[in-house]
C-alpha cells in the first residue's frame, strides 16, 4: 500500500481492512475494484464489489463498531480516506430520531450481510466494465443524482483540506472608507481559494462545507494570523507613504462554529502582540444567525470585548435579532446588509428601516458601515443620513493585499515595508 495524506493506492489482492478491526475512516473509490467480503468459521464469502464513485467501510465510523467486512482491492485501487469527522460528525448534529434511524438501519445492514449472503460473482466478471455495466442497470437514475451530489461535496472537502494544506487559500481585502471625510479607515479580509482544478473559488461555494464540518476551525485560525500579519504590512506601507487615513482597522469574519474554538483567542491575541497590532484595531465580524444560539454568543462576545476587539455584526437586518435584543449586545458596529442598500432608492419603506438602524445605532454608541454600495446614488444617500463607514464595488472590489497598496499609494513612490 502506498499512502498520501488523503489518497492510498491498494495492490491487487490487497486488504484494505479485515474484518473486526477497529474503524477509524471510511473510503471512496476513485479508480479500481473492491471485494467487501463476510468471514465466518474461517470461509470469506464475497458479498459485493464496489467501483469507481462507490463508498465503504462508512458503518463503523458512524456508530463506533469494529469492522462488519473485510475489503479487498480486486486490481490496482486509488481510495480517496473520508475522516471520522466528515461523516460522524453530521450525524452527530442530526436530528435524534434521523440518528436513531441510521443506528437501526446500520444493525439491519449488518445482521443480512451474513443472512443473505448473495451468489458468489465469478470471477472472470470481476471487471471494471462489467461492474459499473451492472450498477448502471441497478441504480436509478435519482439514485445516481443523489449519490453525485455527496460525492461532489466529499470531494470538495478533500480538496479543500488539500488546499489548506498547499497554501491554496488567499486573503483578498476590500477598503472601507469613512463618509464625512473621503478617508481609508480599514479593510475587511475575504477569503479566496485559488484551486489548480477550479480556478479562483468564491467563499460561497466552499466556506458552507467547511463550516458543515471542522474544517472551518484551522481555515479560520489561518485566516486569522494571515489578515493580521498583512494588516502589519498594510499599516507600514501607508505610513511610509503618508497616505492620509483614519487609524485603521481589519475586519475579519467569525463563523458560528469558530466560536467553540479555544484557541480562537490565544492565537489572536498571539498573533497580534508579535505582530505590533492593539487588539482594538481588530473587529470581528459575526452575523445575526449566530445569535440564535444566545448564551454562547452573548458570553463570546463578552469575553471577546473583555480580551480587547471590537465586534461588529454582519447581514444586519437579515437574521433574527429584534431591535431591543440590539440594545443588550455589547457590540460596536453594526454593517447593514446590502440587500437593504439595493432597495433604499425605490423603496420608500426601506429607506425609512435605513435611517432608523443609523439613528438607534448612534444612540447606543455604536458605528455604522454600509455594505455593497455600487452607485454615487446610494453613497450620497447614505452620506446624508449619517452612516459612518462605506464599503462596495463603487470604492474598490476585494483585491490582493499588494494591490491593495496600488489603490491608495498610487503614483507616489512605492517604498516597500
Ligand atoms: P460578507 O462577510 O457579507 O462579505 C461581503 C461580501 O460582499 C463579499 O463577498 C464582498 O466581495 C461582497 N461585496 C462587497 N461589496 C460589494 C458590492 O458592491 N456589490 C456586490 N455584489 N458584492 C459586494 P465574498 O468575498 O464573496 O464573501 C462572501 C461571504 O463569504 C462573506 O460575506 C462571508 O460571509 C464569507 N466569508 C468570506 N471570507 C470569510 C472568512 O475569512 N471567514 C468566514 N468565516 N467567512 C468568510
Ligand atoms: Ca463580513
Ligand atoms: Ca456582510
Amino acid at each position: 500500500m502506498t499512502k498520501s495524506l488523503f489518497t492510498k493506492i491498494f495492490k491487487k489482492g490487497e486488504t484494505v481492512f479485515e474484518q473486526g478491526s477497529p474503524g477509524n475512516c471510511a473510503f471512496l473509490i476513485d479508480k479500481g475494484l473492491v471485494e467487501i467480503q463476510v468471514e465466518e468459521d474461517g470461509i470469506a464469502t464475497p458479498v459485493e464489489v464496489l467501483s469507481a464513485g462507490d463508498i465503504f467501510g462508512e458503518m463503523s465510523i458512524i456508530d463506533g463498531s469494529d469492522r462488519s467486512a473485510k475489503a479487498v482491492a480486486l486490481e490496482s485501487t486509488q481510495l480517496m480516506v473520508v475522516s471520522r469527522e466528515q461523516l460522524s460528525e453530521r450525524v452527530e448534529e442530526s436530528d435524534p430520531i434521523v440518528k436513531f434511524l441510521i443506528a437501526v438501519l446500520l444493525k439491519r445492514i449488518r445482521s443480512n450481510l451474513y443472512k443473505n449472503k448473495p451468489k458468489q460473482i465469478k470471477d472472470e466478471d470481476k471487471t471494471s466494465t462489467n461492474i459499473i455495466n451492472l450498477r448502471n442497470f441497478i441504480k436509478s437514475k435519482k439514485e445516481d443524482d443523489e449519490n453525485a451530489v455527496v460525492i461532489d461535496k466529499i470531494k470538495l472537502e478533500k480538496d479543500l483540506k488539500d488546499a489548506l494544506e498547499e497554501n491554496q487559500l488567499k486573503l483578498y481585502y476590500q477598503p472601507i472608507v469613512e463618509f464625512q471625510t473621503g478617508l481609508l479607515a480599514g479593510f475587511e479580509a475575504l477569503i479566496r481559494w485559488d484551486s489548480p482544478d477550479r480556478g479562483m473559488v468564491r467563499p460561497d461555494i466552499f466556506m458552507g462545507i467547511a463550516e458543515e464540518t471542522s474544517l472551518i476551525v484551522p481555515i479560520g485560525q489561518w485566516v486569522a494570523k494571515q489578515a493580521i500579519k498583512d494588516f502589519r504590512y498594510l499599516k507600514e506601507v501607508f505610513a511610509k507613504n503618508s497616505v492620509k487615513r483614519r487609524p485603521l482597522f481589519i475586519s475579519i469574519n467569525i463563523a458560528g462554529k469558530q466560536l467553540k474554538d479555544p484557541n480562537l483567542f490565544p492565537i489572536l491575541s498571539k498573533v497580534a502582540k508579535k505582530e505590533g497590532i492593539s487588539p482594538k484595531e481588530i473587529k470581528l465580524e459575526i452575523t445575526e444567525r449566530i445569535l440564535v444560539e444566545r448564551e454562547s454568543a452573548l458570553e463570546w462576545i463578552k469575553r471577546c470585548r473583555k480580551k480587547g476587539f471590537s465586534i461588529a455584526l454582519d447581514d444586519f437586518g437579515t437574521g433574527y435579532s429584534s431591535l431591543s435584543y440590539l440594545a443588550q449586545l455589547e457590540v460596536n458596529c453594526i454593517k447593514i446588509d446590502k440587500s437593504f442598500i439595493d432597495k433604499m432608492l425605490t423603496d420608500k419603506k426601506t429607506l425609512s428601516i435605513v435611517e432608523a438602524l443609523v439613528n438607534l445605532s448612534k444612540t447606543l454608541e455604536m458605528t455604522v458601515i454600509a455594505e455593497g454600495i455600487e452607485t454615487p446614488q446610494q453613497r450620497d444617500l447614505l452620506k446624508k443620513i449619517g452612516c459612518n463607514y462605506m464599503q462596495g464595488y463603487l470604492l474598490s472590489r476585494p483585491l490582493p493585499r499588494d494591490q491593495v497598496i496600488n489603490v491608495f499609494v498610487k503614483d507616489q513612490d512605492k517604498k516597500a515595508a
